[in-house]
């Protein structure tokens, strides 16, 4: 075990100025916290955390990372809380080990693989700072290390096959070719240890029979560049690592033996001038092989790396593959993003830096940045920070904008689960639709065949999809109601008239209206923008306007007032007999809402729709959620529901609106006039009603009528 004045030596070897108090701090918080823990290798557990700070020393990270290393299992795995860091760590730290506690507890969640490209993003994304990925990385690599001391070979498997291609790929994503290379080679032991066996075995026979060659060839470039005065620069023989070899053999198709390139050479210059000077020394000296030319050096690959790559028939006339770059490149291809940091810390006068694209902005900033919390801000990793990234039930990744909610989720599994959704749960517990998704949330949509979309998720939902997909709905149903409307208004006109209303009547008049379906004219007279006297003229024939403007007011209809019973029945599902329930105010919650109980100490439940603002109030108490819904054939209960409308300021005009309600058997419990104009007035209607549709048809009986401007639903 690597010992404690080890790790600080180490750490002062490269940053003089270390805290070198609150790394043994940190070192001792760590010890005390796991104890007597054992890991699966039978050494104390307290080893693994300071083996993980041990291999960040090697990409010179600074102090805070190294703490955040010593200290990464503490929250997750002893009684250690993230107060109890920030007590003694203070906040920057408390931070850096939230995130790797929250990257940890996903592991083994990327089951599904070929989703690894948005599980890699989600750990990205949650990431937030370069340290924490880096700290998560070293953390893989020693367990790693240790895979072999796990009993289950199932367990290892999938571990490895995690660390290929989660944990590899990030490593590459961010540069680090050196870490990517370990961990691939550690789970290509664990994955296809004969393959491994045998790539390994005949690698050390070609090494053996090749030496002499290779001796060969390295001191004839190293003439070459000597005479062209290219004196200080470096040439290595480096073999390909096994995996990278496997891997080749798999996606090529092709034999160990026509593996040429099993050996590379490597020229490291001084400069970029150099690279290209070394390289037509190269080029000149011997015969190219065509196409096999690269220049990252003006072109870097995405992830910073720059070089220059060439194959030439060298001495003794056999392949030889060339790779020409900068020691600066080599180190950045070697250790990537955390070598461009190391490099800020120590290397002040570093140009060539701003060649390193990946992080050429964020280098920028960090030039003009002069105190260390703006330092700081430019370590966060600014990628996909307008995502969040979910799971699914079954542990299927999806991406979204930020800000979308359950409902763009369930319009993004499925339309049909989108417009039957009814509720949610996040990471198990029931929440409102309204919730903005956080990465990592696992997300179950709840659904119910007889539920439709609601108008008002459009003022929430971000997503194209769901935003169209609600359109689409609210537009088709409203649409449908709107005919239906007209069909019972056209039915009573004509009968009034004394005729038998029939659609084939109406179809020979279609162009009269200007209109190509017949449904297409009874929607318009069911919104009340074609009047049904116009249509019973046009149809039956001239006959006078008849003094029946109101024609629905003027069948008499007695105003029926319907006792409200003393006591409301239950009818809910879901709750505990014998709680008190009671109704939202705010949204006023009727049969065929989607609602959502919330506990009140010593008031029982109140029940409210999932759409009202209300319960943001309660987003942090989640356990005061329940899960309820509205029983069945529930028949004679009466709730209240809230209209505003706008009425035209003219005589008989709220006698209009209240014959209407009371004809469609709606009780007005209170009616308010909340705005009064030259033109109009605006009312607040409360109407108690059986359900939803009870209060909808109520709604588009108002709508039809022409004295009402608009008509909605009021909730609070
Ligand atoms: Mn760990």
């Amino acid at each position: 075990m690597i010992r404690q004045h080890d790790l600080v030596e180490k750490v002062k070897s490269y940053d003089p100025d270390a805290d070198e108090d609150a790394i043994n701090r940190a070192y001792e918080f760590a010890l005390k916290a796991h104890g007597a823990q054992k890991r699966a290798s039978g050494d104390p557990y307290f080893s693994h955390p300071v083996e993980v700070a041990y291999k960040l020393t090697r990409y010179k990270l600074d102090v805070a990372s190294i703490i955040t290393a010593l200290l990464h299992d503490t929250v997750e795995d002893t009684e250690v809380t993230l107060d109890d860091v920030e007590a003694n760590f203070g906040k920057e730290i408390r931070t850096l080990v939230d995130g790797v506690t929250k990257l940890s507890r996903l592991e083994g969640k990327s089951e599904n693989l070929n989703q690894a490209e948005n599980f890699r993003k989600l750990l990205i994304a949650m990431s937030e700072d370069l340290r924490v990925l880096l700290v998560k990385l070293a953390d893989r690599l020693h367990n790693m290390e240790t895979l072999n001391f796990i009993k289950s070979p199932e367990k290892r498997q999938r571990i490895a096959r995690e660390t290929v291609e989660i944990y590899a790929a990030l490593a590459e994503r961010i540069g680090m070719r050196g870490l990517k290379d370990e961990l691939q080679d550690l789970a290509f032991a664990e994955l296809y240890p004969e393959a491994r066996e045998s790539i390994v075995k005949r690698l050390d026979f070609l090494r053996k029979e090749g030496q002499a060659e290779l001796d060969k060839t390295l001191s004839s470039i190293r003439r070459k560049l000597d005479e062209a005065g290219l004196k200080t620069v470096e040439i290595h023989g480096r073999e390909k690592r096994p995996f990278s070899i496997w891997k080749k053999m798999e996606n090529k198709n092709i034999e160990f033996e026509q593996l040429s390139d099993i050996i590379a050479f490597r020229i490291v210059t001084d400069t970029v001038a150099e690279c290209y000077q070394a390289l037509g020394v190269i080029h000149a000296e011997w015969h190219t092989i065509p196409g096999r030319f690269k220049d990252y050096i003006s072109t870097p690959k995405s992830n910073g790396y720059q070089s220059l790559h060439t194959a030439v028939l060298g001495p003794g006339q056999q392949r030889v593959e060339i790779q020409i770059r900068t020691h600066e490149m080599d180190e950045i291809a070697e250790y990537g993003l955390a070598a461009h940091w190391a490099y800020k810390q120590t290397h002040k006068n570093m140009k060539d830096g701003k060649q390193f694209r990946w992080l050429r902005e964020l280098l920028e900033i960090l030039e003009k940045s002069s105190n260390p919390e703006e330092f700081l801000e430019n370590t966060k990793l600014e990628m996909y920070h307008d995502q969040v990234f979910c799971f699914s039930p079954k542990g299927d990744i999806l991406a979204f904008p930020r800000g979308a909610t359950p409902v763009d989720f369930a319009y993004a599994v499925h339309s049909g689960v989108g417009d039957t959704c009814v509720g949610a749960k996040i990471n198990g517990r029931i929440v409102p639709l309204r919730t903005k998704l956080k990465n990592g949330d696992q997300v179950e949509i709840i659904t119910s065949k007889t539920q439709t979309p609601s108008p008002s998720w459009e003022r929430f939902v971000v997503t194209g999809k769901a935003k169209s997909e609600i359109r689409k709905y609210v537009r088709t149903s409203q649409r449908a109601e709107y005919i239906n409307l007209g069909r019972a208004v056209l039915v009573k006109t004509f009968k009034q008239e004394g005729h038998e209303f029939a659609e084939s009547m109406v179809e020979p008049h279609l162009p009269a209206f200007n209109k190509k379906t017949v449904d297409d004219l009874l929607a318009e007279v069911g919104e009340g923008l074609i009047s049904r006297q116009q249509v019973a003229d046009v149809v039956i024939g001239e006959k006078k306007p008849a003094a029946s403007p109101g024609l629905l007011s003027s069948l008499s209809n007695p105003f029926r007032k319907k006792k409200s019973g003393g006591h409301t029945p239950m009818p809910i599902k879901g709750l505990i007999p014998g709680m008190a329930i009671h109704f939202g105010g705010c949204c006023h919650p009727i049969p065929g809402d989607r609602i959502v109980g919330i506990v009140t100490t010593g008031k029982g439940i109140t029940i409210h729709t999932m759409e009202c603002e209300t319960l943001e109030n309660y987003s942090d108490a989640p356990e005061r959620w329940i899960d309820v819904a509205w029983e069945h054939d529930q028949t004679d209960a009466r709730h209240i529901g809230r209209l505003r409308a706008q009425v035209s300021h003219e005589p008989a005009a709220l006698a209009t609106v209240t014959n209407v309600i009371a004809k469609e058997m709606g009780n007005i419990n209170n009616l308010k006039i909340t705005n009064r104009s030259i033109d109009f007035f605006e009312i607040l209607i409360d109407v108690e009603v059986r359900d939803l549709k009870h209060l909808n048809n109520i709604i588009a009986n108002l709508r039809a009528k022409e004295v009402v401007q608009s008509v909605e639903r009021y909730q609070t």
